[in-house]
């Protein structure tokens, strides 16, 4: 299989609002623009409006009056799924169970009536990507969970679909099955190089697939970016608090004893003891070893989390902050630490 069995498109939602016949409006005017190539991740909270979207671009819903959806530049907004070429992975698998694997995976070529000789290659060639090739004459019910998903990325990408679209397709997993699928699924993507679209509530899938991802809240884009620019440069406190773990720190907290003694953060804020000071847990360097030069405070809870220690710190007027230290740095609660902040690693807003 090459890059050149498919072909990468690209997909723009233009003024996509989607109101339900109870009146229920679940998305407003959303414009997305998906680059060819791209797994751009859909990511946000239960009902922001995910699946919504992918079922727009998929064919299975239409927007509003007004909306637009285009591949390649050309409206698809009146065509239904089956003339729009995309394949679906769902989070239910959606297997045929009185069918093999084989012949799963063989089904839309069947459905395009493609030469028996080349069905057969087609199958054998997705069967061998997918290590399925021992499977192939399983019927589903005789299948794991991640063989599972496995047949449905394979019967997916079978027709060499001009869009990939996955909808929570890891959820059902156990979690060191989703971790070993969330690998294969990224190599698979990188390999087609097919535009592929990609709905989580994960935050860590949407890191480690995406090129690009977008942020929802409430059917609306809160922010579009790389997993990095999501992280580190988050646009609003929606985002921020989301995605990982933010500290907020405000007010009267002397924040240059807590900045890096070098100066390298840049605090904008003309007057520093007014300033919210945002930082990862991460970006903290934890001691025990008391000094004056960095914020103290007392540890009051401890999480070990194996590769990493998750600390809660009291730093006084009832305010804590969640930091990091190293695994096997073993501090209990009531015990007093220092902390200072790496460099670049905060935000001030
Ligand atoms: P989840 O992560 O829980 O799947 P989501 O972000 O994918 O959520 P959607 O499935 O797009 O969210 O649903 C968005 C909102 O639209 C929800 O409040 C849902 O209840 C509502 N909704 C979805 N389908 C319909 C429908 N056919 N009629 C009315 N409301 C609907």
């Amino acid at each position: 299989m090459t890059t050149s069995s498919y072909q990468a498109i690209s997909i723009e939602l233009r003024h996509c609002a989607k109101t339900f016949p109870d009146g229920t409006r679940v998305l407003h005017d959303l414009d997305l623009e998906i680059y060819p190539g791209e797994t751009l991740v859909l990511l946000g909270p239960s009902g922001c409006g995910k699946t919504t979207t992918l079922r727009l671009i998929a064919g299975l819903e239409t927007p509003d009056t007004g909306g637009q959806v285009l591949f390649n530049g050309q409206d698809v907004t009146a065509l239904d799924i089956a003339k729009r070429n995309v394949g679906m992975v769902f989070q239910s698998y959606a297997l045929f169970p009185n069918m093999t694997v084989a012949e799963n995976v063989g089904y839309g070529l069947r459905i395009q009536k493609l030469p028996a000789d080349q069905q057969k290659q087609r199958v054998g060639e997705m069967l061998e990507m997918m290590r399925l090739t021992k499977l192939a004459n399983r019927h589903i019910d005789q299948l794991s969970g991640g063989q599972r998903q496995r047949v449905a990325l394979a019967r997916a990408i079978a027709t060499r679909p001009r869009v990939l679209l996955l909808d929570e397709p890891l959820t059902a997993l156990d979690a060191q099955l989703r971790d070993s699928l969330r690998v294969e699924i990224n190599l698979l993507l990188r390999q087609l190089g097919i535009t592929a679209v990609y709905v989580t509530h994960d935050q860590s899938e949407a890191m480690a697939l995406g090129d690009r991802i977008v942020v929802m809240a409430e059917g609306r884009i809160s922010q579009i970016g790389t997993p990095r620019q999501i992280y580190h440069q988050p646009k609003n406190d929606f985002v921020a608090d989301f995605i990982g773990t933010m500290n907020r720190v405000q007010g009267n907290i002397s924040l240059r004893r807590f900045t890096c003694p070098a100066g390298s953060l840049a605090v904008q804020a003309d007057d520093k003891e007014q300033a919210e000071l945002m930082f990862r847990p991460e970006d903290v360097r934890v001691s025990t070893e008391l000094h004056d030069d960095g914020l103290q405070g007392n540890v009051s809870a401890s999480f070990y989390l194996g590769d990493r220690t998750r600390l809660l710190v009291d730093i006084g007027q009832e305010r804590h902050i969640v930091v990091e230290s190293a695994a096997r740095c073993e501090l209990q609660p009531g015990q007093r630490v220092v902390m200072n902040l790496g460099n670049q690693a905060a935000l001030v807003a």
